[in-house]
């Protein structure tokens, strides 16, 4: 673990402006807001003592203590996984985003060709927010799933449900990784998908709401980065405030322990809607009385309330 910590560093993706930006929620706290003020952890500023093994490794490779505390800062829950940006990563991210754009200008051209030039735009805009609400309530219910069932064993997804339920732990480490380590994983499903996608033909409505549903997926965790972020770039910024993006706020409502809802990482926009129906709640009905495994949502709720939610039962 040391190793790759120490391995992104001499990578150059570690600097200390980063581990200023990083911010961290105390896992376990019920004041739901009071963490969106919560002063910096300690090791994210950069003023910890780091582990002698870090240390030695550190003096070996002439790293500053400031770079030191940045890799100490990111803990990855994964051993095999990194923080730089790989070739691969880059190479597959670039690929989606040039098929996507080609898509969109495809669709631009066959708008202005269409003997209903403005109705059919409308139509495509239209269907490029209906893409990104869905991509936004997708995510809602990958990301229930993978913070509630399974572990680091589980096969195929194994490492995605620690990555996410070790996300928990140390919410901070996103920050430190950028763009294509950070979104390639999900190019890898993203890609395919705009292939057959194009293969298929489904006009230029169709088209712009599988585009943007894609596009919005592969976004997911970049937007998600950005809430956990003290000072995202000033755009960023904007668009969260203006809650066109997923806000500080809306998503750090959902950590809290017991992690039980706010699981929309795109917009949040759907997060109401979803949340106001038990809609998790219900599944989660439905696989315990199939399957009697219980979500982690219910083992970490000291209440009893939210599983006597799901169960239609009193507490
Ligand atoms: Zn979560
Ligand atoms: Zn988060």
């Amino acid at each position: 673990m040391v190793a790759v910590a120490v391995n992104a560093l001499v990578s150059g993706l570690e600097t200390p402006a980063r581990a200023q930006r990083a911010t961290g929620y105390g896992s376990g706290t019920r004041k739901r807001l009071a963490v969106l003020n919560e002063p910096l952890p300690a090791e994210v500023q950069g003023t910890e003592t780091p582990e002698a093994e870090l240390e030695a490794e550190i003096r070996a490779r002439n790293l500053s203590l400031s770079e030191s505390a940045a890799a100490e800062a990111a803990k990855l829950v994964i051993d095999s996984d990194t923080l730089t940006d790989e070739p691969y990563m880059i190479a597959i991210v670039a690929a989606t985003v040039v098929m996507a754009a080609a898509m969109t200008s495809g669709v631009i051209g066959a708008v202005a060709a269409s003997s209903t030039p403005v109705l059919s735009a409308a139509a495509a805009v239209a269907a490029t927010v209906a893409g990104i609400l869905f991509s936004d309530a997708f995510t809602g219910v990958f990301h229930w799933s993978v913070d509630n069932y399974g572990n680091l064993q589980t096969p195929v997804l194994g490492p995605v449900i620690a990555a996410f339920q070790g996300h928990h732990e140390s919410p901070w480490t996103i920050t430190y990784r950028n763009f294509a380590n950070n979104v390639h994983k999900v190019a890898y499903g993203v890609l395919p998908l705009l292939g057959l996608l194009a293969l298929s033909h489904p006009g230029p409505a169709g088209t712009m709401f599988g585009v943007s549903a894609l596009m919005g997926l592969l976004m997911c965790q970049e937007l998600h980065k950005y809430s956990h972020m003290v000072r995202p770039p000033q755009w960023v910024a904007r668009l969260q405030q203006s809650g066109i993006i997923l806000s500080k706020k809306e998503h750090g409502l959902h950590h809290t322990s017991p992690f039980e809802g706010k699981y929309c990482i795109v917009t949040g926009h759907c997060n109401e809607i979803m949340d106001s129906t038990n809609l998790y709640r219900h599944l989660e009905r439905v696989v315990y009385e199939r399957t009697g495994v219980e979500p982690n949502c219910w083992k970490l709720d000291t209440t009893g309330e939210i599983k006597a939610a799901a169960l239609g039962t009193s507490t």
